[in-house]
């Protein structure tokens, strides 16, 4: 069983079989690699580049496709259905609109083309902190301006990638909170060159987690950063990375309806194949209703995130259905994740057949980049008008 492919105007069905085929050159055996060792895909992220698909979204003229978010969505959408996980590389899709939509035209000129031409990466993106977490405002690592440099003292938490990364999108505080009127002013963007400072005035160590995911902390040392690094203006860094969210929650909602997809299929073909009592698991009602629910929770969820990239791609700002999208979304593809270990039975578990590694994997969307309890807030004051809770 094969799921159909969508079939609205946004589905770039050319890209979806090309990133397929790319694909089937690292199957399971690649990733379960990966994963026991803790290993970055390199192989897989260099094959990416080299197709011209992590620089879909750079627009022609800074030398990448110039192709709508609907284009970025069907890519990962892909790279997820075929069993791999784009999360080593997906970033630079997001992190690079920040820059695009808010730097100088001399740091678009500097950097956007070398990034499209692979000779560059863009993968960091440090805004999460270990004391402040989902209070961004709170942040607590400071950048002062000294002469025409900013110096950078702090740590960051889950700053994914940094490893593979040259370039990161950096969010400090320029201004100390008790000097601005709003919390959230005084933060500021700065495009750091982590090649020069590496191991000198900036460190980073691996974090080990449930998924193979590359996740560091960084630590600043009196880090320096040319003060014409700064992206937009000084002191107004949050609204430019809020700017970049509707596009993150799009692209990630994608991520998790592929892997919906992946487990949906998994299982309808092993209940279709495993037989006990003499007949297929899958002729029982209470194997085969699962899968049609995690089916119909995933199309759901498909829907709301079709309507996101549409109104995304007209120019519209559709904080909340990417909001509803990402929820939904991360929601189906847990309930089908659950649903294909429990119609595999002990296998389930075994690493071989790559489900328990999926499981793990699509658990983190609960929580990152955004985490549930932060969309449900989202959508009781913005959308329904109740009072802020926090
Ligand atoms: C593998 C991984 C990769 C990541 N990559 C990056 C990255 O590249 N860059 C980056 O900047 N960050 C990254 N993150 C961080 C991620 O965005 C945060 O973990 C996430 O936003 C939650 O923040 P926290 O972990 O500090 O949780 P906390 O803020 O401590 O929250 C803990 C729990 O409490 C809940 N909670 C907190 N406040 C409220 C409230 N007011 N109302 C209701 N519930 C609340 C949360 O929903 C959550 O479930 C990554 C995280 C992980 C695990």
């Amino acid at each position: 069983m094969s799921i159909k492919p969508p079939t609205y105007s946004l589905d770039h069905p050319e890209i979806r079989e090309s990133v397929t085929r790319l694909c089937a050159d690292f199957p399971g055996e690649y990733w379960r690699r990966c994963d026991r060792e803790q290993a970055y895909p390199s192989e897989f992220v260099q094959a990416l580049t080299a197709a011209g698909f992590l620089s879909a979204l750079i627009p022609e003229q800074y030398e990448g496709s110039g192709l709508p978010l609907s284009a970025g969505a069907a890519i990962l959408e892909e790279i997820h259905r075929s069993g791999g996980n784009a999360g080593a590389c997906h970033a630079q899709m997001y992190t690079m609109g920040t820059l695009l939509r808010h730097g100088s035209e001399t740091q678009k000129e500097t950097y956007l083309p070398a990034i499209a031409r692979g000779e560059l990466r863009l993968q960091a993106f440090g805004v999460t902190e270990p004391t402040s977490g989902t209070d961004t405002s709170s942040l607590r690592t400071t950048a002062r301006l000294d002469g025409d440099h900013f110096v950078v003292n702090g740590q960051k938490i889950w700053t994914s990638r940094s490893e593979y990364s040259d370039l990161m999108i950096l969010l400090c505080r320029t201004t100390p909170q008790d000097k601005t009127q709003k919390k959230t002013d005084g933060l500021s963007v700065l495009l750091v060159d982590m090649r020069e400072a590496r191991d000198k005035t900036l460190t980073i160590r691996p974090i080990r987690t449930m998924m193979n995911h590359a996740t560091t902390e960084i630590f600043f040392d009196d880090m320096r950063v040319p003060a014409h690094h700064l992206i937009g203006e000084e002191g107004k860094g949050f609204r430019y990375i809020l700017s970049g969210m509707n596009a993150e929650r799009i692209l990630i909602a994608a991520e998790c309806i592929g892997d919906a997809k992946w487990f949906i299929e998994k299982a309808t073909a092993y209940a279709a194949e495993r037989s006990v009592f003499g007949r297929p698991i899958g002729q029982n009602q209470g194997v085969q209703f699962p899968i049609a629910r995690a089916y119909a929770q995933m199309r759901a969820a498909e829907l709301v995130l079709r309507e996101a990239i549409q109104l995304y791609d007209a120019g519209e700002n559709p904080g909340e259905e990417a909001n509803l999208a990402k929820m939904l979304a991360a929601e189906a593809s847990w309930a089908a994740a659950e649903m294909c270990v429990q119609t595999h039975g002990g296998f389930g578990f075994a690493e071989e057949y790559d489900v328990e590694r999926k499981f793990r994997e699509t658990r983190l969307y609960q929580v990152a980049p955004i985490s549930t309890n932060l969309i449900l807030s989202y959508v009781g004051e913005h959308v329904l008008g109740l009072p802020r809770s926090y």
